[in-house]
């Protein structure tokens, strides 16, 4: 009886072990060291949305360290200020723009200007203030005059962005804007073309819809944009009645 017993044990032990090794490490099943140590594209599987706790060998704390006083790319140089991302390391949504603007530049944080306003309010529209949700961008530098990111700077940036969404774990990421939903989805296809539905990403929900900036200068769009934070919501509902 006794060994039977510890056998089970084992069993389960093992059980819990593997599962929690297919939700995580994101981070490498995307990159792998290659010889030359360079960092190179892998192929990944889906299931990460389980049930099982996650628990990340790094913090958040660790990934903005390793990024330090980042010169990775060009964008350092006009630089104020680097905007890592903020908001709950154990949140079900992840939201992620384009590039840091000028006032998130200045304050190192997050969409803090007109467009952070309209994202904070769409956010309290879900039921939730922003410390209940992490937000970031795909690159952490403010381009020169809110121009276009470039391919070198994503490269340089996005292995960051990974290991942030790899730590967090979200049920669902929403990517805002053509740039985040093409560059985490690696597609070409219209933003107009992509939102409204989930996609994979590597496993993770992911939501594309139209930037709280696009909003600004399109206001017709939230009509569009409500619709998908209700895909969101029910997602999220979802998830938190399995988990109780
Ligand atoms: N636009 C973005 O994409 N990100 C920000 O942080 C601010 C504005």
């Amino acid at each position: 009886m006794r060994d039977e017993l510890l056998e089970l044990t084992s069993a389960l032990k093992n059980q819990i072990i593997s599962e929690k090794e297919s939700r995580s490490g994101l981070y490498s099943k995307l990159y792998i060291k290659g010889n030359s140590g360079a960092l190179t594209s892998a192929p990944v599987d889906t299931a990460v949305n389980n049930s099982v706790a996650h628990v990340p060998s790094i913090t958040l704390e660790d990934i903005e360290k390793e990024l330090g006083d980042c010169k990775r790319c060009k964008l350092h140089s006009e630089r104020h200020h680097i905007v890592f991302g903020e908001g709950s390391s154990t949140s079900d949504l992840v939201l992620v723009g384009e590039a840091p603007g000028r006032d998130e530049d200045m304050r190192g944080k997050p969409f803090v200007g007109r467009a952070g306003q309209l994202l904070t309010d769409i956010i309290k529209a879900m039921g939730l203030e922003r410390k209940d949700v992490y937000i970031c961008n795909i690159l952490k530098c403010r381009p020169p005059k809110n121009r276009n990111p470039e391919p070198d700077e994503i490269a340089a940036c996005e292995p960051f962005l990974i290991k942030q969404l790899d730590v967090i774990q979200p049920r669902v990421i929403c990517a805002m804007g053509k740039f985040a939903a093409q560059t985490l989805l690696k597609t070409g296809t219209a933003i107009s073309m992509l939102r409204g539905r989930f996609h994979s990403y590597h496993g993770i929900k992911l939501m594309p819809t139209y930037h709280p900036a696009y909003l600004l200068r399109n206001p017709g769009a939230k009509k569009q944009v409500w619709q998908d934070v209700q895909v969101i919501m029910e997602e999220l509902k979802q998830a938190s009645e399995i988990s109780i």
